[in-house]
């Protein structure tokens, strides 16, 4: 497991149990005084409501006129001025025409403070002035009075003044809210441990496939070994020319055992930052011209041009490392694209930096995987790969020591198809 899954997992256990232990006991509390809050907060307000409305009715039920009914509002004002903090008027009813001049009125009898509404009717267009429907605050207590010709009036009383404490609705809500911060928290963090452990799902799964490729890689070579060498000891070559052969290829084989070793060995190097480099300076000409001879028997006759730079391109960096890239793109072009096109490699100055380009005219490399093939252990899932053999580290350390030497190495699409890999090294002037 990784270090990264392990943070989630822990994190989310941790905040699994603080959120469970925290609700219960949170939740069970906050039930129980909830309960009796609002059974108590209903009694008053219950309470409340029925006197004022009464009040109201019995204040304003036989005001015919505006003048009357607007005294009638005045005097309970007077009475219970600062608990009122609004007052609705509502119309309705045929033949009934409203005035203008009578939410005027009304408001004007009232403190600065008191909020206007239209009482929620759809054939009621809110006078001049008046705001929204009422809302269901459970804080905020309505009475309203039915007169005569259809009006009604209505008194709002902000109940917050009459009531000891905050509305312990509100106080669930809060509870509520932060409950559910706590939950999307940990929401997130779960969804970070399934993601982390897809990743290291992936990771592993390269892995198990890069021994599997590995083990071929190694296998086929060792076999021809033991093939050539058996048949030398069993005194079947005689040829002095066949013998040569024989021992050409054994070294060949055993050269390819020993470069896939010294791949995995600069693998771990580089990831532990523990990679060594010889740097001196030399000409990029030279050692892409070598890189290029030495593997050209892997590309058809005249498949490979060969382009260098006028003069020395000098660089000041490892010339085995630099082999090793070069060779690397070349290696990678004779296997997934020498066959569809003639191959070209040129060494250029391009200012103040030295180039080696390796172009094809291969299938190419699908855009949202130009980056990932320079991941370790990636080879992109298509019929070419299936049948070619590769572990998917050669680009990776080609990148690793390119950069560590100041370089980068990328790839980009080819005007008219196939793909170009550029490495670049700061020219030395
Ligand atoms: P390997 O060749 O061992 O698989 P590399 O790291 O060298 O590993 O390359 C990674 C992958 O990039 C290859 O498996 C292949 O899918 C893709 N690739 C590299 N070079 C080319 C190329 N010239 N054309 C098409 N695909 C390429």
């Amino acid at each position: 497991m990784n270090r990264d899954l392990k943070l989630y997992l822990a994190l989310t256990a941790l905040l699994a149990l603080a959120l469970a232990g925290g609700g219960v006991l949170y939740l069970s509390g906050e039930a129980r005084r909830q309960q009796e809050g609002i059974r108590r907060w209903r009694e008053i307000r219950g309470e409340y409501m029925a006197t004022l409305a009464q009040n109201v009715q019995g204040t304003l039920k036989d005001a015919k006129y505006l003048p009357t009914r607007t005294k009638a509002l005045t005097n309970l004002r007077a009475d219970r001025a600062e608990r009122v903090k609004g007052i609705f008027l509502w119309k309705r009813g045929e033949g009934v025409t409203w005035q203008d001049g009578v939410s005027d009125a009304v408001r004007d009898a009232f403190p600065t403070n008191a909020r206007w509404h239209a009482v929620g009717t759809t054939s009621l267009s809110a006078p001049r002035g008046w705001t929204a429907p009422v809302s269901n605050n459970a804080d905020i207590a309505v009475a309203w009075a039915r007169l005569g010709g259809g009006e009604v009036a209505a008194l709002e009383v902000d109940l917050r003044d009459n009531l000891t404490g905050s509305n312990p609705g509100n106080l669930f809500k809060v509870g509520f809210s932060i409950i559910a911060l706590l939950f999307m928290i940990l929401l997130f963090f779960l969804w970070q441990l399934v993601r982390a452990a897809q990743l290291a799902r992936m990771e592993s799964d390269r892995k198990t496939t890069f021994i599997d490729n590995l083990s071929h890689e190694l296998k086929i070579p060792l076999a021809v070994v033991r093939m050539k060498t058996e048949r030398l000891l069993a005194g079947k070559v005689t040829d002095p020319q066949k013998l040569q052969a024989a021992y050409q290829s054994i070294a060949d084989e055993n050269g390819e055992v020993i470069r896939q070793v010294d791949d995995l060995l600069d693998l771990v190097r580089t990831g532990k930052g523990t990679r060594r480099y010889a740097r001196g300076v030399f000409d990029l000409n030279l050692v892409a011209h070598e890189a290029a001879t030495a593997l050209r028997d892997r590309f058809p006759p005249d498949g490979l041009g060969v382009k260098l730079a006028d003069g020395d391109v000098r660089v000041n960096a490892d010339p085995d490392a630099v082999r090793q890239i070069i060779r690397n793109l070349l290696d990678n072009a004779a296997k997934y694209a020498a066959a569809k096109g003639r191959v070209d490699i040129e060494v250029a100055h391009a200012g103040g930096w030295a180039r080696v380009t390796v172009a094809d005219r291969g299938d190419g490399i699908p855009p949202d995987q130009r980056e990932r093939i320079f991941e370790r252990f990636y080879r992109i899932d298509n019929d070419l790969t299936r049948t070619t053999g590769g572990t998917g580290i050669g680009l990776c350390l080609a990148r690793c020591f390119a950069r560590d030497l100041g370089g980068d190495v990328t790839v980009a699409a080819r005007p008219g198809g196939g793909s170009i890999f550029t490495l670049e090294l700061p020219e030395e002037t």
